[in-house]
This record gives structure tokens, C-alpha cells and sequence, in this order.
């Protein structure tokens, strides 16, 4: 009986943070049910921890889930933190033996999520001063997880990339009069949390003072605080290519007869050997949608061209909504590209000049959809083509996996 009263329902929990939580206000009736659940799921799944003697309510327990919540709202999944397991509450601020300060909050990376209980409570009630500890920690949170590979919203770690790349820049080039607190410059992790609670609580004064670090913001958390107001793309004219030599008639003369091989032997066998003929159909297309269908990029001074194989653009002409997004990209619209090595020298009958390189993805966001490209070369010269993405074009960029800064 008492184990029952104990439980949490989502009832509870919505009239809790309709009269305590103001992000809950700013929401529609839609979204407040997704937080709801979502919140009693992060609620069943953690150890609450109360120290220093503390009374800990439900009415707690609630706030702190619903705060990691508000910053995965806007995620299909990967929103309930499944690394952290724990969460210590001290009373007020606590004293940390290993940096001999007194701390309002900290990730521990073992998977334990600390926060003063005061502190805490203030950054959730007053949500337009830009400090909310809960926020901050959470953001460490998902930042810890997308760099140690746990599993993590693919989008939110694209965008987090970018993010990374323009942080770094903005940490090398201050502003005159910036817009967050000093506390920001620490590192790039910290710049990360303390961009988040200016995302969540000062959304206006940020959009229109680091407008390209808040849009990669919004992509990242798929949530706009503020009223959308839509930011102008600029693709300049034509300019001279940097990477990625396309050669347009051989490329569509190797894609035609490749068809014309697979369709012919299939007819071929369907008419001889039915079911063989079938199975092999099948896997053609498999290796058609699989291989063929991939985007390839060239990458321009001012731009970055997108091109399409050809059955994609026969396709967009017969379904124009199946293809619709632009083929000419603006580089801020450009997560990341990743260089990964590839050597072929020890297998049979490779083409010479394709033994060893590099293949090139390219991940980008258009219309709220991240979409990639590739590009294969032999070209070693990887590392200035990253460092003009990274130092000239704010790309973040990855070699052989790994996030790479290039300075
Ligand atoms: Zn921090």
C-alpha cells in the first residue's frame, strides 16, 4: 500500500510542473504530455540520491527529470540519458574534495548527474536569466555521451560538430562586448552548457547576436524557444572549385550502363530461371539504392554543389517531392565532413589510382533534414582540405572517426 502511494503518475507530475516548471507554460497541451511521459520514464529509470540528511519529495524528483527532459524534447529518441543512472541532490552547495571549491552542480562521468538542490530551484524558476544549473549539467550530459559513443540522437551529434567548430572559432576571436558570462571561455565544453541555458532562457538576445551558433543550436535540439523568425540563406554565384574533381558525362555513362548490365542479365534470368532471376533482381536493387543512389559533393570557394545520380534526377522529374532539396549548399548549412582512410593495396584487381585514399562524407542540413553526400579520392592531401573546412568555412570535421580541430 505504501510502495503504491510512493509511485509517480503522470497526473502528478503535470500539475507539479504547470504550477512550478515556467518552460511547461510555454509549451502546447501536445508537447506537455510527451514531457510528462517522458519525465516519469527518466523518473523510473534513476536513482535519486538525497544527501546531507535532506528531505526529498516527488515533487523534486519530478523537477530534475522534467529539466533533462526540456533539453531532449525535441528528440524521437535517445531522450531518457540511459548512461546516467543516478542523480545526488545535497541541500545547498557542497564542497568537492577533488577542486576544493564549493559546487552548485557537476556530470560525473561514471553516470551520476550532482546538483544543489537550491541552485537547482532558482535556475528553473526564473526562466529569462540565463542561469539554470539543471540545464547546464544535463547538456554535459548529452555532450559526454556523444563524445564516448553512447547511444545519442545521430542529429544532435551532427549539429553538435558544427556547434564545436564555431565555438572554437568564437573562443579564438571575442567579441567586444559578448553575450555570455565569462564562465564560458573555460573550454569548449563549458561553452557548449553555458551557450544551452542562454538557448533556453535568453533565446531572443542570442538569435540576434550569435545568430549562427543558434541556429546550430536549433537543429541540434530540433526546439526553437523563441518566435521562428527565418534566417536568410546567402549562396553567392559560382565560384572556383577547391575539392572534389566531378566529371558529369562519365559518371552518368558508368550509372546508364550499369543499369542497362543489371536489367538486361535480370530480364535474362527471370525468363530462363524464374526464381534465380528473382533473387537476383532483388539484390540488384538492393546494390542500386545502397551504392547508386548516394549524393556526391565538390566543394567551391563560397559553396558546396551537391550532385545527384542520375536515376535521382530522373526520379525528381516524374516526383518532384521525393528530391526537393537545393543542390547548392551554403557552407553554414554544413555539420561536418569526415575523412576516412582507405587502402586497398592489399586486395586483386583494383583499379591503380583507386589503391589508397580517402573517402569524404559530407553531412548537411536542409529543410529540418540532415542529408549526406560522398566523395572518394586519392588526393592525400586531406588535412588542408579539412583545415579549410574547419578554419576558413567553420566545418566541423572528423579523420578516421575522430573529432579533429585544425589550427
Ligand atoms: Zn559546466
Amino acid at each position: 500500500m505504501d510502495k503504491i502511494r510512493k509511485m509517480i503518475s503522470v497526473n502528478e507530475i503535470y500539475n507539479v510542473l504547470l504550477l512550478e516548471f515556467p518552460f511547461f507554460k510555454k509549451i502546447n497541451e501536445q508537447k506537455r504530455k510527451i514531457l510528462c511521459d517522458r519525465t516519469k520514464e527518466f523518473i523510473d529509470g534513476t536513482k535519486f540520491i538525497p544527501k546531507k540528511g535532506m528531505e526529498f519529495t516527488n515533487r523534486m524528483k519530478i523537477l530534475i527529470a522534467a529539466c533533462s527532459q526540456q533539453l531532449t524534447l525535441g528528440f524521437k529518441k535517445y531522450y531518457e540519458y540511459a548512461y546516467f543512472d543516478k542523480v545526488i541532490v545535497y541541500p545547498e552547495k557542497y564542497f568537492s574534495t577533488i577542486t576544493g571549491r564549493y559546487h552548485t552542480g557537476e556530470m560525473n562521468t561514471a553516470g551520476i548527474i550532482v546538483l544543489s538542490w537550491e541552485d537547482f530551484y532558482k535556475g528553473i524558476s526564473d526562466a529569462t536569466d540565463a542561469h539554470n544549473v539543471g540545464l547546464h549539467e544535463f547538456a554535459h550530459a548529452l555532450e559526454f555521451m556523444d563524445i564516448s559513443n553512447e547511444d545519442i540522437d545521430e542529429e544532435f551529434s551532427a549539429c553538435l560538430d558544427k556547434f564545436t567548430a564555431l565555438a572554437d572559432h568564437y573562443l579564438h576571436s571575442q567579441p567586444e562586448k559578448p553575450l555570455f558570462r565569462s564562465y564560458a571561455t573555460t573550454n569548449l565544453s563549458e561553452f557548449f552548457a553555458v551557450a544551452t541555458e542562454y538557448y533556453f532562457e535568453a533565446p531572443d538576445a542570442f538569435a540576434r547576436q550569435e545568430p549562427e551558433l543558434f541556429k546550430t543550436l536549433s537543429w541540434a535540439f530540433k526546439q526553437d524557444p523563441r518566435s521562428i523568425t527565418k534566417i536568410k540563406k546567402t549562396v553567392t554565384a559560382k565560384s572556383g572549385e577547391v575539392f572534389g574533381s566531378y566529371i558529369p558525362f562519365l559518371n552518368y555513362f558508368g550509372e546508364v550502363l550499369l543499369y542497362t548490365i543489371v536489367i538486361v542479365f535480370s530480364i535474362f534470368m527471370a525468363v530462363s530461371l524464374p526464381v534465380v532471376g528473382a533473387i537476383f533482381l532483388v539484390g540488384a536493387f538492393y546494390l542500386m539504392f545502397t551504392y547508386l543512389f548516394k549524393d556526391s559533393f565538390t566543394l567551391h570557394d563560397d559553396y558546396v554543389k551537391i550532385h545527384q545520380p542520375l536515376i535521382k534526377r530522373v526520379v525528381k522529374r516524374i516526383w518532384p517531392s521525393m528530391y526537393k532539396y537545393e543542390t547548392n549548399i551554403d557552407y553554414a548549412d554544413v555539420l561536418y565532413v569526415t575523412a576516412q582512410e582507405f587502402d586497398f593495396n592489399t586486395e586483386r584487381n583494383m583499379l591503380e589510382h583507386l589503391k589508397e585514399g580517402y573517402w569524404y562524407t559530407l553531412c548537411y542540413y536542409q529543410g529540418g533534414k540532415v542529408y549526406y553526400a560522398k566523395q572518394s579520392t586519392n588526393d592525400k592531401d586531406y588535412d588542408s582540405i579539412l583545415r579549410f573546412l574547419y578554419a576558413e568555412k567553420k566545418v566541423g570535421t572528423r579523420l578516421n572517426g575522430n573529432y579533429k580541430k585544425y589550427r
